[in-house]
């Protein structure tokens, strides 16, 4: 088992970025740190590894960086899901409403075989759009979602409750 520290000491916490208001928690401070990000992946691939899967999912881009060691952990591939025009061939996309605004998504419609198993990764769950659109395309392209994991999830904001497939969070905010 990983040992206990307590990887808050790792997150920095910045006031009114990207927009007055919002208070932007940064994982910066985390990946930085060679033991603390070691234990905070091991953390998130112990409590994904009981669904099983087949395959990663990472979202654009700091989910890249917390989906990839988990695939590694856990012997699995990855799938990118991307911002508008990164990704090359044919792909689905989705519209969403953020916290702050708007976004679109990506998936190559081709990047999983007909129920592979996915777990899909971000760094962080806030009110849970981003995760519930992924969640949506990756359905779109045939992969059974089989759960979900952030480094960081705002528990105030229920982004949980949003989201309609099991979620592992590794440091929670409440
Ligand atoms: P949601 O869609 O409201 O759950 O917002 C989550 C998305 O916004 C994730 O892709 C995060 O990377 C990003 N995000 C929102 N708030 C923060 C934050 O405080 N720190 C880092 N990323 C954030």
């Amino acid at each position: 088992n990983p040992p206990q520290i307590d990887l808050k000491k790792y997150i920095r916490s910045i006031p009114d970025y990207p927009k007055k208001g919002i208070l932007f928690y940064d994982i910066s401070t985390l990946l930085r740190n060679a033991d603390a990000w070691q234990i905070a992946a091991a953390r998130m691939a112990n409590g994904v590894a009981k669904w099983n899967p087949d395959l990663v999912a990472g979202i654009e881009s700091r989910g890249f960086v917390s989906a990839s060691p988990l695939a590694s952990a856990l012997g699995c591939g990855m799938i990118m899901i991307r911002k508008p025009g990164k990704l090359p061939g044919k792909t689905i996309s989705l519209n969403y409403d953020l916290e702050y605004g708007q976004n679109c998504l990506h998936i190559q419609e081709d990047a999983v075989k007909p129920g592979q198993r996915v777990v899909v990764v971000d760094d962080l769950l806030a009110t849970g759009g981003t995760l519930q659109a992924s969640i949506e395309l990756l359905r779109k392209v045939g992969a059974e979602v089989v759960g979900a994991a952030a480094l960081i999830e705002l528990k105030g904001l229920k982004g949980r409750e949003k989201i309609d497939v099991p979620l592992h969070s590794v440091i929670i905010y409440e």
